[in-house]
């Protein structure tokens, strides 16, 4: 049989747009009724997804479930929860030289037609977040999975038009070419994640049409680690934020900062926190996900002899297995600090102490995430103020972005703009400012 030519770019988004021009995607009714098909397709839908996770990542169930599934559905659930007040106009106070007949207020509108393009690595949270963002703002949506989470791509292209607005909503499949000929198109915004890389082709693409971007990008996010700090604890949650998705998680600590002592006491703390975590033979652990791909595997084990084995530094080609590692004395300017690491490898490099590691960010690109660990208030308000982050943890990694309330996104080589929540709603919305007096003024 003959498969349906699939539609061009120029159509697709042609359709989408009259769509939106209809009026059909603003009321908020629209909105709040997609959000519930979306959360529908992920309870009734969910184990489809959690398959296609585990067959792109080997991600565990209860893993996928927290992460990507379960995470949408409390994305979903919080907008569901609050669109309308973020939605409510606000108004400005007017001068007195306008007369007090006078009304001015700010009203979000919807801003069109917007490409959602998303990476990897968490390859269903990443598409459908954005995707409720943009739903909730009263937009169509093209939605472009990535072609590295083959199965994922699949299930999400298969489902979503099952429970979505087809005339507003779209899934495009593919990778390089097909995501060239979408960038050609003009949409009213892109919403890019992955590397920066393709974050500047996307940024240049975009400023053929004058289209605003949000690029959720990566880096090196550092942990420093104080003195005088209980290292089991401090152990236990770098191990978890490190090597959930073994490693593949753009806001995972990159590396970790501190002082030779405590390095030297932090070693067997993080011996013992993976081994509490997964067992002494990670391989067999359901809870431990694999490499993405050979490419990636390849590289990752090219880090692997730039330093002192702690723990791990093994791998399997074949199930694309890297055990969760540790290395120490690792040379700032050795492979594994000059890139992202993306992977379940954790250098520890050494300071003198707080001074040397406030220049040691500095002097490198913003990061996406920067994590503390510190006893000291003095020590926790000195980075705060004197680095540059897209957020900062304070005593747990990864966290800060499960709170809807708080913004997501980076600065610098880590991104721009932001997303989550109400922020969402500002990522994908025109803020216009209206003025109104009426035509028979009072004075
Ligand atoms: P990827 O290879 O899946 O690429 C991301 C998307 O870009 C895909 O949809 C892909 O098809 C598209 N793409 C690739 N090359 C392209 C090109 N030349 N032109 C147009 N589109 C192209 O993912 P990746 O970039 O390897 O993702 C990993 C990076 O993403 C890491 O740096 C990570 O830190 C970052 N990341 C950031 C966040 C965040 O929220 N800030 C989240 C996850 C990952």
């Amino acid at each position: 049989m003959n498969q349906p030519t699939p539609e061009q770019p120029a159509d697709l988004v042609a359709r989408l747009r009259a769509t939106f021009r209809g009026g059909r995607t603003k009321p908020l009714e629209w909105r709040t009724a997609q959000l519930r098909r979306l959360r529908d397709m992920l309870t009734e839908s969910g184990s489809d997804l959690a398959a296609a996770l585990h067959a792109d990542l080997g991600k565990s169930a209860a893993e996928a479930d927290r992460t990507e599934i379960g995470f949408t559905v409390r994305e979903i659930d919080h907008t569901l929860d609050h669109l309308a007040g973020w939605l409510r106009p606000e108004p400005a106070p007017v001068p007195d030289r306008l007369g007090d007949d006078t009304r001015a207020w700010t009203q979000y509108d919807p801003l069109g037609v917007v490409l959602v393009i998303a990476p990897w690595n968490y390859p269903a949270q990443l598409l459908l977040a954005p995707l409720v963002g943009a739903l909730a703002a009263g937009n169509a949506v093209v939605v472009k999975p990535s072609e590295l989470a083959p199965a994922t791509s699949a299930a999400l292209a298969r489902l979503l038009p099952q429970y979505l607005d087809t005339d507003a909503v779209a899934v495009v499949e593919g990778g390089i070419p097909e995501t060239t000929a979408l960038l050609a198109e003009r949409f009213d915004h892109i919403f890019y994640t992955g590397n920066g890389t393709v974050g500047r082709v996307v940024m240049r693409a975009a400023a053929e049409h004058l289209t605003p971007v949000t690029l959720e990008l990566g880096g090196k996010s550092p942990a420093f680690v104080d003195r005088d700090t209980d290292l089991d604890v401090v152990a236990d949650r770098l191990a978890r934020g490190k090597f959930l998705n073994a490693g593949q998680t753009c806001v995972a600590p990159d590396y970790v900062l501190t002082d030779p002592e405590t390095a030297a006491a932090l070693e067997p703390a993080l011996t013992r926190a993976v081994e509490a975590l997964y067992g002494s033979d990670p391989s067999a652990s359901g809870a431990y996900s694999r490499i993405v791909n050979e490419r990636h595997f390849d590289r990752l084990t090219g880090l692997l002899d730039s330093g002192r084995t702690v723990v791990g530094g093994v791998g399997d080609r074949a199930t694309k297995y890297i055990a969760p590692t540790v290395l120490a004395d690792v040379d700032p300017e050795s492979p594994v600090m000059r890139e992202e690491i993306f992977g379940p490898i954790l250098p520890i490099v050494t300071v003198s102490g707080l001074d040397e590691a406030i220049d040691f960010i500095n002097d490198r690109d913003k990061p996406l995430a920067l994590y503390v660990f510190s006893e000291s208030g003095d020590t926790r308000d000195r980075i705060a103020a004197e680095t540059s982050s897209g957020g900062l943890g304070h005593g747990l990694p990864l966290a800060h972005l499960t709170v809807s309330d708080l913004p997501f996104g980076g600065v610098g080589e880590s991104g721009m703009g932001s997303y989550h929540g109400r922020y969402s709603i500002e990522t994908f919305s025109h803020r216009k400012a209206v003025l109104e007096k009426p035509l028979s003024p009072t004075r």
